[in-house]
């Protein structure tokens, strides 16, 4: 198809161009009626999403098909992943982590990433099949496409009882853990994204 999509994590309020355009439309957002948290929720992919604005593709259309998918909001939409999105642990799981892991975090944890299943709702790429004929999700990426079986082994040891969790993987509580006294664990986050890296299938920071 010829484009490329570049994908990297960026500072918040560093005069980055994309993110104060991400900035204007969280801002737009909440004036527009959206409550308070959700604005609040868009803010991570938004910056993100400063590579669709540098690449000429339609940010607003991007936005937009993000927004039918996820059913309204991206808030929604990683409340989905984690039951605790809201608590606050969030910010501490990316403060933890370098740029780098931290890029590569945000891509499994919303889901805006060079994955075909999202190139493919934001109309870059024919097809959301993986090289290997099954859909390429996110889940499909960490635990079952047969490409990275090698890459997998460490990633599958560290998560342990969990293995096959989306939201355990990526640091959230899956909907069946109990909130209280629960730790997103470091280890597991951590081996997700070695795994990831490892196979060069994500942006390392930038695609
Ligand atoms: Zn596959």
């Amino acid at each position: 198809m010829g484009k490329q999509i570049k994908v990297c994590w960026v500072p918040g309020h560093a005069g980055v161009e994309g993110n104060i355009r991400a900035d204007e439309l969280v801002k737009r957002a909440h004036t527009e009626g959206i409550a308070r948290q959700q604005a609040t929720a868009l803010r991570t992919p938004l910056r993100i999403l400063h590579a669709v604005h540098k690449t000429q593709i339609n940010a607003t259309a991007a936005v937009a098909a993000l927004q039918r998918t996820t059913g309204g909001s991206f808030g929604r939409f990683t409340k989905r992943i984690d039951a605790s999105y809201s608590s606050g642990h969030t910010k501490d799981l990316y403060n933890n982590l370098t740029a780098a892991q931290a890029a590569v975090l945000a891509q499994l944890r919303t889901g805006i990433c060079r994955l075909n299943s999202y190139l493919y709702r934001i109309s870059v790429t024919d097809t959301q099949d993986c090289e290997c004929g099954l859909p390429e999700t996110v889940p499909h990426f960490l635990f079952s496409c047969s490409r990275w079986i090698e890459q997998r082994r460490e990633m599958r040891e560290a998560h342990g009882e969990w293995w096959g969790n989306l939201s355990h993987a990526v640091g959230g509580r899956p909907a069946g853990m109990k909130g209280e006294g629960w730790r997103s664990m470091r280890t597991v986050v951590l081996a997700t994204i070695a795994f990831a890296r490892a196979t060069g299938r994500l942006a390392p920071g930038g695609v």
